[in-house]
């Protein structure tokens, strides 16, 4: 299609009604006056390695480590997320990190299938369902590519959506991840790593080309693998324009869920994200607002990063939206302050018509175990104060990934979060504020039931005020 007769097609969009939103089983459901209407996919997503409560300081990303400690981290996290009411996972690295070997089936070692057969088991005995991450045409290719270069004439990791061959390629490594583990389905990605931009590609515009490869690759799934949930996630997709509406419009058509990676800061005008939610076949939603990037290499406690307000707020303007789908990125429990967030953030996709403020008061209750209500108010308080510190320099509606340290790397890596986003003015200013606090979490270790979680706080704030320095 031209670009202007997609223009046109936006426009006609625009100006027609908006067709109902998705009749599924949870929309319908008769709830009692006052209820509140939850979302249908409580996802929450991230690398094999991104929840370890160890680091992994010398392994390159994505680490691929799954050892006996990381599956009794996993059980861990699915006793806390059930409790919280996430019904979804979805883990990249089951299978490979960044590329299928050629014959496909050689990258699973017996040994590491039986622990990925345990990983999904206990997920699946505590009510949570397995996606697998999924490149679509990019993203695993790297090898494949390399041995048969034909595949991808213009980029060394997007094989072309034109050339029959790749799609046998694609078919290959469909059939294997759906055969060689029972999973649930998947969360596929198709732009991260670019396009193919050969000359019949290039007669797509970017919307339409990623549109083509996934509802081709749904549709097979949907052939074969009757039965399978299947996300599509627009990460590296730049959405938020009219003339992106109904290659958005074609997924949801074949999607359960598309999740706009970015957010509402990307839509060009308010109102066209709630038409177009309302215009969608399948479930639509985010990846739940601001992310802190789990940082594979750094202990555990040398962050502190809170995004509460901003996961509240967040979640609730999806929810008005019409927003139904998330995928939560993973967070590392053994840090408190993504393991706050990791609770509100539970809560507010079950009931995100009741105020966050009411869900972080819970959470904080059940995480720290205050003896009274002071305390309760004051490490709400506390929190709170710290995600401003940093926060308030950021762009307000922020949506996407923070990097603590560099992503890629085979070592520890410098703290970016502070060097690259914040000024010297804003750093000064941000470690006088968390000096500010930690006087009040000391007086609170002995006003709770798990002063553990206080002392790891001061910790967590010691380290920041450290790389601060
Ligand atoms: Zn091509």
């Amino acid at each position: 299609m031209l670009r202007r007769d997609i223009l046109k097609a936006g426009a006609a969009w625009l100006g027609s009604r908006c067709l109902p939103a998705h009749n599924g089983a949870l929309c319908t459901a008769a709830s009692p006056a006052g209820s509140d209407v939850g979302f249908r996919h409580r996802g929450y997503l991230g690398w094999i390695t991104d929840l370890s409560s160890q680091p992994d300081p010398h392994a390159a990303w994505p680490s691929m480590r799954l050892d006996d400690r990381l599956l009794e981290d996993y059980r861990r996290q699915y006793e806390l997320l059930a409790r919280l009411g996430f019904n979804e996972i979805s883990i990249w690295g089951l299978y490979v990190s960044d590329a299928w070997p050629l014959d496909i089936t050689s990258c699973v070692p017996p040994e590491r299938g039986r622990r990925v057969e345990k990983l999904i088991e206990a997920a699946h005995r505590h009510g949570i369902k397995v996606l697998s991450g999924l490149g679509v045409y990019s993203w695993g290719f790297r090898e494949i590519i390399k041995a048969h270069p034909k595949l991808a004439p213009t980029s060394p990791y997007a094989m072309c959506a034109s050339d029959p061959d790749a799609w046998l390629w694609m078919e290959k490594v469909i059939d294997f991840v759906f055969s060689r583990f029972p999973i649930d389905g998947v969360s596929m990605q198709s732009a991260d790593q670019g396009r193919c931009e050969c000359p019949k590609c290039s007669e797509y515009s970017t919307a339409e080309y990623h549109a083509l490869i996934n509802v081709r690759v749904s549709e097979y799934i949907r052939a074969q693998w009757s039965g399978k949930i299947i996300g599509v996630n627009s990460w590296g997709l730049p959405l938020g324009d009219e003339a992106s509406v109904p290659s958005l419009q074609k997924i949801g058509k074949m999607a359960d869920y598309f999740i706009d990676a970015r957010g509402a800061q990307q839509w060009e005008h308010e109102g066209l994200r709630r038409r177009l939610i309302a215009s969608m076949a399948c479930d639509f939603g985010t990846i739940g607002g601001p992310q802190v990037e789990p940082p594979q290499h750094w202990r555990r406690d040398r962050w502190f990063l809170p995004t509460l307000r901003r996961t509240g707020e967040h979640i609730a303007a999806l929810a008005a939206d019409g927003g139904r789908a998330c995928e939560y990125f993973f967070h590392i429990i053994a840090n408190p302050g993504d393991e706050i967030c990791l609770r509100l953030a539970g809560k507010m996709l079950n009931a995100p018509r009741v105020a966050w403020q009411k869900h972080l008061h819970e959470a904080v209750e059940e995480m720290f175990e205050p003896r009274n209500e002071q305390a309760t108010g004051e490490i709400t308080r506390l929190l709170l104060r710290c995600e401003e510190a940093y926060f308030k320099y950021l762009p307000s509606n922020i949506s996407g990934t923070i990097s603590l340290e560099p992503l890629v790397g085979d070592r520890p890596g410098p703290p970016i979060y502070l060097t690259e986003r914040l000024t010297a003015d804003q750093r000064s200013g941000y470690g006088a504020e968390l000096e500010a606090v930690v006087p009040g979490f000391e007086r609170l270790v002995a006003e709770v039931g798990q002063p553990e979680k206080i002392r790891t706080t001061i910790a967590c704030l010691k380290s920041v005020l450290a790389d601060l320095r």
